[in-house]
């Protein structure tokens, strides 16, 4: 994908900061942290997010993030760590290649979780049926 920025990077044709790579992923730092260390796991193939990445190349990136997540507690850059794949727009993907986050989560850092609503009554019993996998 020419016009990938993450592509790129995989390419070396701009740089990361890449604290690890292997020939199925690469791991380098997001250039705007939630807090130092927040980094980005991505697939040195093209696949555009998680729906679409292969089932063994999710394992390799979920893999690689979490022996950097260890990492991240042992250095203490983190309390703990919030992992996300944004998958879609809506969900905040902004960067059209799959990539999983991982970021070192501080008390008070202001890293907004979404607040929940309530079900309305029969609501999760429709979805519960609706979502349950053959
Ligand atoms: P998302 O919103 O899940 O698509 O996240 C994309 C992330 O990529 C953002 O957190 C950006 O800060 C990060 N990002 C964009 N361009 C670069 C780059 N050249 N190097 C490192 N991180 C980047
Ligand atoms: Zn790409």
């Amino acid at each position: 994908m020419p016009d990938c920025i993450f592509c790129k990077i995989v390419k070396g044709k701009i740089p990361a900061n890449k604290v690890y790579e292997d020939d199925k992923v690469l791991a380098f730092l997001d250039i705007k942290p939630v807090n130092p260390g927040h980094v980005l796991v991505v697939s040195k193939d093209h696949d555009l997010d998680l729906i679409s990445t292969p089932d063994e190349l999710l394992c390799s990136i979920i893999t690689v993030a979490k022996r950097i997540g260890k990492k991240i507690l042992e250095l203490g850059l983190g309390e703990a760590i919030t992992f996300t794949f944004n998958n879609g727009r809506v969900a905040g993907q902004v960067v059209d290649h799959v990539h999983l986050h991982i970021m070192p989560r501080i008390s008070g850092d202001g890293y907004e979780l979404w607040h929940g609503r309530e079900y309305l009554s029969g609501e999760a019993e429709k979805i519960t049926n609706l979502l349950k996998l053959e």
